[in-house]
């Protein structure tokens, strides 16, 4: 006889099964996965443990299950990810956007709050950071700058489904090289800062994001030096530059960013594992 899998019964054998598959949140990836294929909330599991799923919602949760067992992301089997409790499209062209990163967008908007800020983000990946900054800054305009076309294809229909296309532009570059001068008050960049030590231990999950946004150079600091020596002429006087950084790499990078003469350093948000996450530097006259 048939088993009846019921969705308590399903989220239970899951939990396992991914714990035995050495996944850190078995049963929320279930409950996600589930949650999805009934295309319900994940409250509506607790209250329905014991309704039976038919032969079609199965046969989906299933293959997701397999996917997430292969260690694909949630986020990559379902395809969008939410960032700044906004919902985004993802793809295996850009970075998923990370919870880390919202540090970076809560500081700029704390910063430039009730302004009308000219914002560019340089290595915009799925459009995450500059679009969560147009939603939260309505006066703002902002400029997506990325060296993959696939990626900003991704980024163009995130500022579409937003409702934010008629204040960002996007444009295909490597760093500033294709960026037309103009000022900015905002600079802000996620680039890629793993070293190649980094590069050989991702986990899983990570290998499926691009390596072209995770791997920083031997050190990781490639591209805040580029950055450091290519930005003054973007950021007005009295305008900002904010970056994620690694772990360790606090010092380093203010040394990259101040040594020039060009920026001063502003302030040092932590995330909430207390690390240093994100730099932020003025522009100095
Ligand atoms: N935080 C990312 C990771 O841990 C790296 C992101 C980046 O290089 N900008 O995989």
């Amino acid at each position: 006889m048939n088993k009846i899998w019921t969705i308590g019964a399903l989220l239970q054998w899951t939990q396992q099964y991914f714990a035995g598959k050495g996944i850190d949140s078995p049963r929320l990836d279930a409950e996600i996965l589930l949650a999805h294929v009934l295309h319900k909330e994940r409250i509506y599991l607790y209250a329905h443990y014991d309704e039976p799923l038919n032969g079609e919602e199965l046969a989906a949760y299933r293959a997701m299950v397999k996917k997430r067992a292969d260690r694909l992301s949630v986020a990559h089997i379902l395809g969008t990810k939410a960032f700044m409790g906004l919902d985004f499209k993802v793809s295996e062209d850009v970075l998923i956007p990370r919870p880390e990163t919202e540090m970076l967008v809560e500081t700029v908007v704390t910063a430039a709050e009730g302004t009308a800020p000219v914002i560019i983000d340089i290595g915009t990946g799925s459009g995450a950071i500059v679009l969560s900054l147009l939603h939260y800054l309505p006066q703002a305009t902002g400029t997506g700058v990325d060296i993959s076309t696939k990626a900003l294809a991704i980024a163009t229909g995130n500022g579409r489904s937003l409702g934010l296309d008629d204040r960002v532009t996007w444009i295909e570059s490597d760093l500033f090289t294709q960026v037309p001068p103009g000022t900015c008050d905002w600079l802000v960049s996620n680039p890629p800062y793993l070293t190649q030590g980094d590069m050989e231990q991702l986990q899983p999950e990570v290998r499926h994001d691009p390596a072209l946004a995770l791997y920083g150079g031997d050190d990781g600091l490639d591209f805040y030096r580029r950055i450091a020596a290519d930005s003054p002429a973007y950021v007005k006087v009295g305008g900002h530059c904010a970056v994620e950084i690694g772990a360790g790499q606090a010092d380093d990078v203010t040394a990259i960013f101040c040594t020039g003469g060009a920026y001063e350093h502003d302030q040092t948000v932590k995330d909430y594992g207390g690390i240093d996450r994100v730099l932020v530097f003025s522009r100095k006259g």
